[in-house]
């Protein structure tokens, strides 16, 4: 009998869920993976079940929850990306906010008190100050980081209301695989700079279309702050156990620090695969601020938060060797 404390992971087949669901089994919890597999993949849930459904359905998120009996629930499944969201604004309110508070209410009507949130640095829009902290007032820029924003004034008020105990996790760039290789990042259509990087060595794309290089920044590029998957994934542990340990409701900054320009992680890439990439130079992406770095003071003073593979070369590293798992079990070239 597994006696192991369950935890709903929402969205656990998507690209982070996963990965917070092996950090989840390493830790001794059961990851119990809900997810309506509309952009994750069945295959990516290996350390538990997989609970297919959606989270707009409260009778299905019932019956779930009173089957499980988990101790806590974390909440990946949304929709996130950012020139999507400006297209299709009720897509993102509708999932983003509006399911959400279904998962609230039947969270609250099954007493699961303990909830981690996926957040974003899309709360703050274009901050003037670098690094970013927590206290950086909060302005998106986009319907993407408002229905995320939205969810927080929520967490906030059910908190002081309900007694919900959350944590607010705001993702700089999520990026890198699986160290050992057993799931990674596939997105579908992919938007993201590092897997279309890859995916342009591969001639999967005819080259990799660079978004500006006129930008305030020492070589024209935007800044990013890369931060390895399987180091997201463990401060959501780290932040579940902070809860369970009486820790107060907050919101923390996960990021490294350190910034990347988009030049800097082809090159990156460019180690990885020991291939040049295939760039065009383009325009501006509209939306996207010159730089995002995280000041990631809080989340290492009160998570333990202490990134052990978002040096820019093991995050390229662990994707390129994930893609090369991919393309010999799939016989793609
Ligand atoms: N980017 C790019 N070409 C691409 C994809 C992204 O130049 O094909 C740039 C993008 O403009 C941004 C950075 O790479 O400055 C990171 O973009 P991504 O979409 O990966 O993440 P975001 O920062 O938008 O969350």
């Amino acid at each position: 009998m597994n006696t192991a404390p369950a935890v709903l992971v929402v969205g656990g087949a998507g690209y982070i869920g996963s990965h917070a669901c092996k950090a989840l089994a390493q830790a001794g919890y059961l990851p119990v993976a809900y997810d309506n597999l509309s952009l994750g993949h069945a295959h990516a849930v290996k350390w538990g079940p997989l609970e297919i459904g959606d989270i707009a359905d409260r009778a299905q998120l019932d019956e779930v929850l009173a089957r499980h009996k988990p101790v806590a629930a974390m909440h990946f499944a949304a929709f996130a990306a950012v020139g999507e969201s400006v297209a299709e604004p009720e897509k993102y309110y509708l999932n983003n906010v509006s399911a959400t508070l279904v998962l609230l209410a039947a969270l609250r009507a099954a007493k699961i008190h303990d909830f981690v949130f996926s957040s974003t640095c899309a709360v703050y829009g274009t901050p003037a100050a670098m690094p970013i902290r927590e206290d950086t007032p909060r302005e998106p820029v986009n319907p993407y980081g408002r229905s995320k924003l939205i969810v927080e004034h929520a967490l906030e008020d059910y908190g002081r209301a309900y007694g919900l105990r959350w944590t607010a996790l705001r993702y700089f760039n999520a990026a890198g695989a699986d160290p050992d290789g057993e799931i990674g990042e596939e997105h579908e259509p992919e938007t993201h700079l590092l897997p279309r990087a890859m995916h342009a060595v591969l001639g999967r794309l005819p080259h990799l279309d660079v978004f500006g290089d006129d930008y305030p920044t020492h070589d024209g590029t935007c800044v990013r702050d890369y931060i390895h998957v399987s180091d997201l994934a463990r401060a959501h542990v780290a932040a579940l156990q902070r809860l369970a340990r009486g820790g107060a409701p907050g919101a923390f900054n996960l990021g490294t620090g350190r910034g990347h320009t988009v030049r800097q992680a082809i090159a990156a890439v460019e180690r990885a695969a020991g291939a040049r990439v295939p760039v065009r130079m383009g325009t501006r992406r509209p939306g996207d601020p010159p730089s995002l770095v995280a000041d990631p003071t809080r989340a290492r003073a009160e998570l333990g938060f202490a990134p052990e593979f978002s040096d820019i070369d093991t995050i390229a590293a662990t994707a390129w060797r994930r893609l090369a798992v991919v393309n010999q079990s799939t016989g793609a070239g």
